[in-house]
């Protein structure tokens, strides 16, 4: 990931924010999204270019969560899990703008990695996973850093 060539500026005058990753705006002390999906190439008006605090992280590849989701089915393809992940997104990222989606990846074998800046977003994420398409979860805590791993699957019969 390329170093950030701008230095993150103090507020500015106006005292907003945009963050040039995800265009969401800091204003009276709170980030706001825009939109996930439709990225303003520029501020709608003058702002400070700056990340957002998740978008720090995941251009910084800080993560704290990660989601293994082993055994899929034909209702649980990539592009399915990418959509749940991006609507679970949206609504933690409002509660704690920390919580960001590092990437969503499916190995040869048809395993889906989903790595999340929060544990919280991780967590999150397989309670919704879980709820659409039932399964089991198996929940593991690092004891030594602030770090879940959890890995979702379909019990035998
Ligand atoms: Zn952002």
């Amino acid at each position: 990931m390329a170093a950030s060539t701008l230095k993150i500026e103090p507020q500015s005058a106006l005292g907003i924010l945009w963050c040039r990753r995800c265009g969401a705006i800091h204003h009276n002390k709170r980030w706001r999204i825009q939109d996930l999906v439709a990225l303003p190439p520029n501020p709608p008006f003058a702002a400070h270019e700056t990340l957002c605090p998740g978008c720090e992280r995941v251009e910084n590849g800080f993560y704290s969560g990660e989601l293994i989701l082993e055994g899929k089915t034909t209702n649980l393809t990539l592009d399915a899990v990418k959509e749940l992940v991006a609507e679970v997104e949206d609504k933690c990222w409002r509660d704690n703008p920390a919580s960001r989606v590092c990437s969503v990846t499916e190995d040869k074998t048809g395993r889906i990695q989903i790595l999340t800046t929060t544990e919280w977003l991780a967590i999150r994420i397989s309670k919704e996973i879980q709820k659409v398409h039932n399964g089991e979860l198996d929940t593991e805590w690092s004891k030594t850093d602030q770090f879940v791993t959890i890995r979702w699957y379909r019990p035998r019969k």
